[in-house]
């Protein structure tokens, strides 16, 4: 059972099945995974440019044409303690199986504040995909300074006014590449030592009217407008259903074996987002994923 549907499930779909183990794929809420949330995918080997969702939509049909049986439901709880491993869905469909291979990502993180989750879908996003388009001709801003903070920055400038990067420190983390594009874009304001601490608006209709932010050296606050805020502060591991089953180290992550990805229980394998705090890319995911089906595929042949 591969639990995921992101680009290391699929791949471990697709070794999976071409190894005869019967394998089925549970998709989980976003059939997918990460990478339907954002636009061109510019460094997934051999394509110059795809889109996220039409190379995820390639890499379902070729994880099903390979032999995986691929189910769109979400696993609530999982009982890793007794064999089979037993999978309990949202569906009330229970899913046995010998082996797993969790591939259950990441999911975006959010900053914490009460008016932040107030005005959640009323001007407050995590996905500029997603919701750009409601902001045509606005002022927005946008939190963070990895690679997901610059492109959603830079994307939402087809419809925003301008858009105002606020960072804590005075470098990002993006790649240079997307750096270049931001510093070049003449839409793009950054605003560096800052943290937002408070989204401002109105309750009816509710809708976002500015931002509070705070520069961490001085502790000087100022107010600036802007109608959407979209927050790209990082992503956390999607590991609550094995969080007291296996090993975890800090930030949630699931630890796996040196130069492998079996986990703290045998027959359990780990890949992709959910076990990787540095390079989280959907190649190395994807690589992750076929050593998982690999070790899977030993580990079965192993019992028998
Ligand atoms: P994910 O893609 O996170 O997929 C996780 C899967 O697990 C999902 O299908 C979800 O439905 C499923 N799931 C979770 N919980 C459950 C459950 N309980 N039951 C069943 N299923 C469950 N990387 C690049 O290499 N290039 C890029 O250009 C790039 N752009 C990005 C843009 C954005 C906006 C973001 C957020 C990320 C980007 N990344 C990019 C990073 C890349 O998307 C991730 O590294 C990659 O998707 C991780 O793959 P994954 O298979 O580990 O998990
Ligand atoms: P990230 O690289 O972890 O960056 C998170 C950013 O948010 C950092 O700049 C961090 O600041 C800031 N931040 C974190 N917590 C904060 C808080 N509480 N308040 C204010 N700022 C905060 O996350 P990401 O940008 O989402 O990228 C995740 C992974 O996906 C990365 O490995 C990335 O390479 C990959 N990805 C790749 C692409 C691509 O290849 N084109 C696109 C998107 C994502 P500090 O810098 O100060 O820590």
């Amino acid at each position: 059972m591969i639990i995921g549907s992101g680009p290391a499930g699929y791949t471990a779909g697709v070794y999976a099945a071409r190894a005869l183990l019967d394998p089925i794929l549970i998709q989980g809420v976003q059939p997918g995974g990460q990478l339907t949330i954002t636009t061109e995918v510019e460094n997934w080997p051999g394509l110059c440019e795809v889109q996220g969702p039409e190379l995820m939509e390639q890499m379902a049909a070729h994880a099903r044409k390979a032999g995986t049986e691929l189910i769109n439901d979400h696993i609530k709880k999982l009982d890793l303690n007794n064999k089979p491993f037993v999978a309990h869905a949202d569906s009330g469909n229970l899913y046995s199986s010998d082996a797993i291979i969790l591939a259950t990502g990441a999911q975006a993180k959010w900053l914490g504040l009460p008016s932040e989750d107030y005005f959640k879908g009323f001007g407050v996003s995590a996905c500029a995909t997603c919701d750009g388009f409601f902001f045509r001709g606005s002022d927005i801003v946008v939190v963070g300074g990895g690679n997901t903070a610059v492109e959603e920055a830079l994307f939402l400038t087809k419809f925003a006014k301008t858009v105002t990067l606020i960072h804590r420190r005075d470098s990002l983390r993006a790649e240079k590449i997307l750096q270049k594009r931001l510093f070049d874009n003449p839409k793009i304001k950054i605003v560096w030592f800052s943290e937002l601490v408070e989204v401002l608006g109105s309750s009816s209709p509710k809708s976002v009217q500015g931002v509070k932010i705070k520069n961490v050296k001085s502790g000087k606050v100022s107010e600036l407008e802007c109608s959407g805020v979209f927050i790209a502060i990082g992503h956390a591991p999607a590991s609550e259903l094995v969080s007291d089953q296996l090993e975890l180290r800090a930030g949630g992550y699931v630890v796996t074996k040196a130069d492998s990805t079996e986990t703290s229980i045998r027959g359990v394998f780990a890949a992709g987002d959910l076990t990787d705090d540095k390079y989280r890319q959907a190649v190395t995911s994807a690589g992750m994923g076929c050593m998982a089906a690999l070790e899977a595929e030993k580990y079965l042949a192993d019992l028998n």
